[in-house]
């Protein structure tokens, strides 16, 4: 039996960016406060809180008054950043540079003219999304799917940008559907601009995922059933190997699972750490 993880898994940059700030600041003696789940990992989450970080909501900050916080890779909202300001909390921003970039091109675009219809296709309520939303004063539009799309006014103009770890194949549905609306409507897409903004270490991922699925017998997919791009990826799975499952530690493995099985590929999500999927492996040698 031969079971080999993913090369490509693992944290992308962002993410190893915001986890060595919070194993670095935990060595401090005022520690360190993290502003929400540092990663949609309750793993690792759970391996830096024992290193000394404390993961605290936007409720707290007024609580942490000359302590320092950590904006982890997903960005914050404007507000966020007044608010620690007026309570005189330190923010060590970890905000990721793809999303950096996003969040100014949202916020050229809105100020450009407060009445451009912004679009955000993304999770409603995660926090990349409220810090992408907070660049236009709370006014973009955010849509979950396709359908959500009939929400959007083709008689203004149309600025649609996606999460960074949205689905790219529904992103596209959503630009043909609204590119084919314009043109039964006006004859043109003058209207209608759509910038590419999923993140490439997620993007990229998807044909390497998908050739790694199909040369296996047996896929384990290690992430948190609240990473976007977990479930996004995991789809990518079970579309190339009918054999995959999801786990969130290696106590969830089944023996039943490997039961003829010669080949074994292990994966997981940008917030996947390898020590996590190690385990995984490790476990799997019991079972086989
Ligand atoms: S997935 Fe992309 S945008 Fe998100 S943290 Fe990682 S590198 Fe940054």
């Amino acid at each position: 039996m031969k079971i080999e993880i993913d090369k490509y898994a693992g944290f992308c940059f962002g993410v190893t960016k915001a986890i060595q700030n919070a194993e670095n600041l935990s060595k401090e003696a005022q520690g360190i406060y993290c502003l929400g789940q540092i990663v949609h990992n309750a793993k690792e989450e759970d391996r830096l809180k024992k290193l000394g970080m404390i993961t605290i909501n936007h409720s707290n900050i007024k609580e942490i008054s000359n302590k320092k916080m950590l904006i982890r890779a997903h960005g914050e909202p404007p507000a966020t950043y007044k608010l620690a300001k007026s309570n005189n909390v330190e923010i060590i921003d970890a905000t990721c540079p793809v999303v950096l970039n996003l969040q100014k091109k949202i916020k050229e675009k809105y100020n450009e003219n407060p009445n451009n219809q912004i679009v955000i296709f993304g999770k409603k309520g995660h926090a990349e999304v409220n810090g992408l939303v907070g660049q236009t004063n709370g006014k973009a539009l955010v849509i979950s799917n396709i359908k959500e799309a009939n929400n959007i006014d083709i008689n203004k103009p149309v600025f649609l940008f996606s999460q960074t770890t949205s689905n790219y194949q529904e992103y596209c549905r959503i630009e043909t559907y609204l590119k084919e609306k314009s043109i039964s409507t006006y004859g043109n897409i003058d209207n209608i601009t759509v910038f590419q903004t999923i993140c490439p270490s997620v993007k990229n991922r998807i044909p390497r995922l998908r050739e790694f699925c199909q040369n296996k017998e047996l896929i384990l997919f290690v992430s948190d059933y609240n990473s976007s791009n977990g479930n996004m990826l995991f789809e990518v799975c079970k579309n190339a190997n009918s054999q995959s499952y999801f786990v969130t530690s290696p106590d969830e493995l089944e023996k039943k699972w490997f039961k003829n099985k010669t080949s074994v590929g292990i994966s997981g999500a940008t917030s996947t750490p390898l020590w996590l999927m190690e385990q995984v492996k490790k476990k799997a040698n019991t079972l086989v």
